[in-house]
């Protein structure tokens, strides 16, 4: 029977790719509404039924660690407003293989909850942080609380969580402010990464700047970016890491448009209605929740997913995306995948 053969078997697609890497969307629900996300009416929610539990997540995750998952990230949504996020965190430390649960956030509501998560296990943080400016925050995201995420970001950094700064720049909203936002890794110790603006969804209304013209940027204004010897180079993702003389954290790029790394991907998604995505930018994947509700045993969920994985999609196609619409894209916003 096919599902023999999965006990020792570690996902791998056709093209030779290990997956090592589950980000996991807990919500599709968020409590602000940047721009370039969601439109300002929100998405459709999923109904609460449809959503996978807390439990049903968990036991996809320890399914996933089975087949050579290690690194798993809560995302959304916002995970944040998702209720219990921290024992999902502490249930998921404790899943045999699971080497790093980590999070992405808006840091509206972090600093309420880094106590429960640190304490809960959680190995890192990426905060999200588009502009230093009240006004544009407010703009950009239709919602107070620039405050709330500046004051998370310094209490996460000071309380030895590993954390990250991830910032989208974009002609009409925070091009003015990249180096006073990359300047965040002067003061604190912290890594700041620059993430092009993907043309998917409402992405598609607003103009990334792209990673060599930040980069130009930062060196006029910091001096010249200094190379990093090997791990620190190249994350455990996609960000190329480079380091500024007097910096305490580095400066990272995530090129998704100018750089594509898709050679390199070891990622798959699963959203908050439990279907397993093989790539962001295609809707191709495995509709996990009937095995989950139907009593599938852990064999045979492994066993559809292995399959699954086999098939993951070479590349995206985001240029052909800006072009033409693209057969089999996920149209589905942002905030509905994870990011
Ligand atoms: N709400 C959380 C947050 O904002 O960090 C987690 C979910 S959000 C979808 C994850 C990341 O995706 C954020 O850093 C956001 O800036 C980024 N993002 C959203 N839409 C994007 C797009 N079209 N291109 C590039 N990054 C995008
Ligand atoms: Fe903004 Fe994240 Fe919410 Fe999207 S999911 S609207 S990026 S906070």
């Amino acid at each position: 029977m096919q599902d023999e053969r999965v006990k020792n078997e570690k996902m791998r697609d056709d093209l030779g790719r290990r997956i090592e890497y589950l980000r996991v969307s807990v919500t599709d629900k968020c409590n602000l509404r940047c721009q370039y996300c969601m439109p300002p009416e929100g998405v459709e929610q999923i109904p609460h039924r449809e959503l996978l539990t807390l439990e049903e997540l968990s036991r996809i995750i320890a399914v996933c660690a089975e087949l050579g998952v290690r690194r798993v990230r809560f995302t959304g949504g916002e995970p944040l407003v998702r209720k219990n996020l921290e024992k999902l965190v502490e249930e998921v430390s404790a899943i045999q293989g699971v080497e790093e649960v980590l999070l992405t956030t808006n840091g509206v509501l972090l600093s309420q909850c880094l106590p429960a998560l640190l304490r809960a296990g959680l190995s890192g943080v990426n905060i999200s942080l588009d502009t230093l400016k009240e006004s544009v925050f407010r703009g950009l995201t239709g919602r107070d609380g620039l405050g709330n995420v500046l004051r998370a970001i310094e209490e996460s950094a000071a309380s030895g969580l590993r954390t990250k700064i991830n910032c989208v720049p974009c002609r009409e909203w925070n091009e003015p402010e990249l180096e006073e936002i990359a300047a965040l890794a002067v003061r604190l110790p912290v890594d700041v990464r620059f993430i092009e603006l993907m043309p998917m969804g409402c992405g598609k209304r607003f103009h990334g700047i792209p990673t060599g013209e930040v980069l130009e940027r930062l060196e006029a204004e910091y001096g010249p970016a200094q190379p990093l010897p090997g791990e620190h180079k190249r994350g455990y993702g996609p960000a190329d890491y480079v380091a500024f003389e007097g910096f305490r954290g580095r400066i990272g790029f995530i090129s998704p448009m100018s750089h594509k790394f898709c050679g390199e991907c070891n990622r798959i998604r699963l959203t908050a209605e439990g279907r397993l995505k093989l790539c962001l930018h295609y809707d191709r994947g495995l509709e996990l929740k009937p095995f989950i509700r139907g009593g599938a045993a852990d064999e045979e969920i492994c066993g559809a997913i292995l399959d699954a994985v086999r098939q993951k999609p070479g590349e995206h196609d985001f240029e052909r995306e800006l072009r033409e619409h693209t057969k089999g894209a996920d149209e589905r916003r942002m905030v509905q995948i994870g990011g």
